[in-house]
């Protein structure tokens, strides 16, 4: 336990994978006395401390380097372990009381494994006398505020963005030349969307996957498909994405940061473009520890969702690889992010939010919200940030079918909460109660349709598809949609960037 951090630690720090020399094995003892204690270090040797308010992230079961997942607890405890505060939160909380909030926004690289358990002061004594001692410690020394930020930054944002990397806290439109998708062209021209998704088949049998593809493609614009939710395996994304492009219905090609490495992510985009998948939803994924037993690995991933946001960006903008390669035909993408509206104070939700804009995202699905008042503070503070007018928002809704799993997603999902009423609503209704779902999921979309900065919703059937039909007519949502084919590539449309 160390002396000023909040939270336990989740696991024992790192060790380098090679045997280092005895002068670094000396420096990384002296580092972990002094920064174990202080910040809670796990020796991640890719130092970030000064950008995650001086508390390690690394103690996120996850591994998550660019703020939390859509997992705390009501009590701000950690989905993952929920006996210890979540990380993530108490950073956040940290940076906020000190003003350091902005900081936040800067994106943060993955870890380079090389590195890891190794010590960072070398690299930062290096750095110092790169600059010159004495115009460092005078720098850290001055009143200037800005002179203090620019010598403390020449020697700490030079090792935490490495050449391979530089991330900023900027936003990165996505280059001028028209929409990629149906679903980019019809937000742009200031439709109000629907998309829902298909429950991936657990078999090989494409034939009932068809069917709902089929069934759902004349209400919507675009049909999600799921990967592995719940941590549960299913037909892998890209499969069903290929299905759907076969059927001449557009999909969101769902990718899940729990099941991605770095590698892996790169060479599926690169699969995604040449399949003709156009839109692609960057989530961290449920954890393990919510999926069935025998439980995999609940404690790392390679790359979080912002960061796979800031990989795919740069691919689909600059054509390059993250070691640096340049390729032709680079993919055209939609990209889009998961968001979880009520996952904690609307304020640090909109922190996280802000960053996916600037990484790349230019759509929000959200999690499944039933409370659609509560959504005008989030709103209030995306707009506060001025990234309302940067990313086109699907708000996510599902109709209920029983009481049993109105408990379920309240109890169990991590980031849905049910309102009492509404918990109340689906348990009086008894053997009514998927007809009580039905009218509350339309309640919603009514409430949401008439909100600034809302561009549509995104129907999760919960394996309910046949549902849509009714959903989207009932609630006057239905709208003849032309073919996947005829997207109009060049409209300028243009509420949103
Ligand atoms: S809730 Fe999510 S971000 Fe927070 S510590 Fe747990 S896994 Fe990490």
């Amino acid at each position: 336990m160390s002396g000023i951090k909040p939270a336990r630690r989740w696991q024992p720090a790192f060790y380098p994978f090679k045997r280092e020399s005895f002068g670094k094995r000396l420096l990384a003892k002296a580092e972990i006395c002094v920064k174990g204690p202080l910040f809670g270090c796990r020796m991640c040797g890719n130092c970030l401390l000064q950008e995650t308010a001086f508390i390690c992230p690394m103690e996120c079961p996850k591994g998550m380097r660019n703020g939390p997942c859509g997992g705390i607890t009501p009590e701000k405890n950690c989905y993952v372990d929920e006996t210890r505060k979540c990380i993530w939160h108490a950073i956040y909380k940290r940076a906020l009381k000190t003003g350091r909030e902005e900081m936040l926004l800067e994106v943060l690289p993955p870890l380079d494994w090389n590195k890891v358990g190794t010590e960072t002061w070398g690299d930062v004594i290096r750095q110092v006398r790169k600059i010159g001692t004495g115009k460092f410690i005078n720098g850290i020394l001055s009143k200037d505020k800005e002179e203090k930020r620019e010598v403390w930054n020449s020697v700490f944002k030079t090792i935490r963005q490495p050449e391979w990397w530089q991330g900023d806290a900027e936003y990165h439109p996505a280059p001028s030349g028209g929409p990629v998708s149906n679903l980019e062209t019809r937000l742009r021209e200031g439709e109000f969307v629907v998309a829902t998704e298909v429950t991936p088949p657990l078999s090989t049998g494409t034939d009932r996957l068809i069917r709902d593809i089929e069934m759902v493609k004349p209400f919507v614009t675009a049909i999600n498909f799921t990967d592995s939710s719940s941590a549960r395996p299913k037909m892998s994304g890209i499969a069903c994405c290929k299905v759907a492009v076969d059927q001449k219905a557009e999909p969101v090609f769902q990718i899940a940061a729990r099941d991605t490495t770095r590698t892996g992510l790169q060479s599926t985009i690169i699969g995604a473009g040449a399949m003709g998948i156009k839109n692609v939803l960057c989530i961290t994924g449920d954890n393990s520890i919510i999926g069935p037993s025998p439980t995999s690995t609940m404690n790392f991933v390679d790359i979080d969702s912002v960061q796979m946001l800031w990989i795919i960006r740069k691919m689909r903008d600059e054509s390059n690889y993250l070691d640096g390669r340049n390729f032709k035909n680079p993919p055209k993408l939609f990209l889009g992010a998961a968001t979880s509206p009520f996952a904690s104070d609307p304020v640090l939700q909109a922190i996280k939010d802000h960053k996916k804009v600037n990484a790349g995202a230019q759509f929000f699905q959200t999690n499944l919200i039933f409370d659609p008042e509560r959504l005008d503070l989030w709103l209030e503070q995306l707009d506060k940030r001025n990234i309302l007018n940067k990313i086109f928002i699907l708000i996510g809704v599902a109709p209920l079918k029983s009481f049993k799993i109105a408990q379920y997603l309240h109890l169990k999902v991590p980031g849905v909460s049910l309102p009492d009423k509404i918990l109340k609503r689906m348990e009086k209704a008894g053997d009514s109660a998927p007809e009580e779902g039905v009218q509350i999921a339309l309640e919603v979309i009514d409430s949401v349709k008439r909100k600034q900065g809302i561009n549509g919703i995104h129907i999760m059937t919960l394996t309910w598809e046949s549902i849509v039909e009714r959903i989207v007519t009932e609630s006057g949502l239905v709208a003849p949609k032309p073919p996947f084919t005829s997207f109009r590539a060049g409209s300028k449309g243009g509420l949103k960037p």
